[in-house]
């Protein structure tokens, strides 16, 4: 039993002609023209298989095969088909054709699984029109209830909630569409790497272990603008001297953590009033930290923020440290791990474990299920750009090992 790669490479193909910029990359953001026409022909495929679809509140477009057991919690997979700005063909697309296949697969070899199986289609994954990530799936697990809908805007104005009734949803009815521990045995997410590892290593499936948690922070110091020839340098407070060392001290605090695994990342800094001859008044920038730990996470926050207050009372700055953003870290179950490497194995597919720096959909759906994550490489570690690559045959691969891993889920 295998997945049929013409048929995937048809529906990929088929879904990157709804562009909003050919020629440039490919664009399809959520609740656009675009993006109506790629759920119309995903409509058309699932009703094609016999499979009920519904699309949720937010715009998550749900298909369902029936199993013997229809009580039975469902096994679902998929992912998104929404993209950044000139981005590429294959972020999204391939976990969510590759469950669409899997479907495809039981129907064609009259396969009756216990569980019932769902694919899913969740929108604003990229956070292209409202600015803030994985938006649908929040959404389908009450992370993101109406108040946040109506809160989240497009520079347009154009709110969430207002997009979703443009094409016909009622998202006041988004809490009894929420999806509740209990009514998923399982998730499983085929997708992109979106880095170098599996490229670099030339292999062709990465099972995912742990997806990195991020805490993002604004920082603000404040000291005494002033001449900077005329004012001594003992009688100076100057913030931007004071925000180097904290920088550093991010750097440092990454390197040295104990899990190994952590990264410190300043990538954004504002001065003012910049200029060259005055000694800086005021200093704000951003800090990213991120690890597959939470503890990993928490050392570098705490040193930065320790070494920040030891700054400010030194240079005599007023100082402030503010959480702006943070998702969670992310350890996937042994079991699922060991399911999916089962099927790799069988399938005789050169694989590695490995950790993901990005967050997916299937990070919120670990709110309420076990899930498990399926990465192909991405050809020189390129994405969200038009450059964008997988080779066909990994993606091949990728799907058989999707099909292995939920054949023995949905049973
Ligand atoms: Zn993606």
């Amino acid at each position: 039993m295998q997945v049929s790669i013409d048929r995937i490479r048809k529906d990929i193909e088929t879904i990157c002609s709804f562009n909003a910029t050919p020629g440039k990359g490919y664009t399809r953001f959520s609740y656009s023209a675009e993006d109506l026409k790629a759920r119309e022909y995903l409509l058309s495929q699932f009703r094609d298989l016999g499979m009920e679809c519904r699309t949720d509140p937010a715009g998550n477009l749900r298909a369902r095969l029936e199993g013997s057991s229809p009580h039975a919690p469902a096994v679902m997979s998929g992912s998104h088909i929404d993209t950044v700005l000139h981005g590429g063909m294959f972020d999204g697309l391939v976990g969510t054709v590759g469950a669409l296949e899997v479907a495809r697969v039981l129907r064609e070899e009259g396969i009756r699984p216990v569980h019932p199986y769902e694919v899913v289609v969740f929108a604003e994954e990229e956070g292209s029109n409202f600015g803030t990530t994985t938006a649908g799936s929040k959404a389908m697990v009450g992370r993101y209830g109406v108040e946040d809908l109506k809160k989240l805007k497009n520079p347009e104005g154009t709110s969430m909630y207002e997009a979703a009734k443009s094409i016909g949803l009622d998202p006041d009815k988004l809490p009894e569409s929420i999806l509740k521990p209990g009514d998923l045995k399982a998730m499983v997410e085929l997708h992109i790497e979106q880095s170098v590892v599996l490229d670099t290593e030339e292999l062709q499936i990465g099972i995912v272990e742990a997806i990195a948690g991020i805490r993002a922070y604004s920082l603000s110091l404040e000291g005494v603008p002033n001449h900077a020839g005329a004012t001594p340098m003992t009688l100076r407070q100057d913030p931007l001297a004071g925000a180097a060392e904290i920088i550093l001290e991010a750097e440092r605090a990454a390197r040295e953590c104990a899990t190994g695994s952590a990264v410190g990342t300043i990538g954004r800094i504002f001065c003012e009033p910049n200029v060259s001859n005055v000694i800086p008044g005021k200093v704000r920038f951003t800090l990213d930290a991120r690890d597959v730990k939470t503890q990993g996470m928490d050392e570098v926050v705490e040193k930065v923020r320790s070494r920040m207050e030891e700054v400010a009372a030194k240079r005599k700055l007023s100082a402030e440290m503010k959480l702006v953003g943070e998702s969670r870290a992310i350890e996937i179950g042994r079991e699922m791990t060991e399911l999916i490497e089962s099927a790799a194995m069988k399938l005789g597919a050169r694989y590695r474990r490995m950790n993901s720096g990005a967050v997916h959909d299937a990070c919120l759906i670990a709110d309420v299920a076990p899930i498990g994550m399926i990465f192909v490489p991405s050809i020189n570690g390129r994405s969200h750009v038009p450059e964008e690559n997988t080779r066909w045959s990994d993606i091949e691969m990728g799907a058989n090992v999707l099909l292995e891993a939920l054949l023995k889920l949905l049973f």
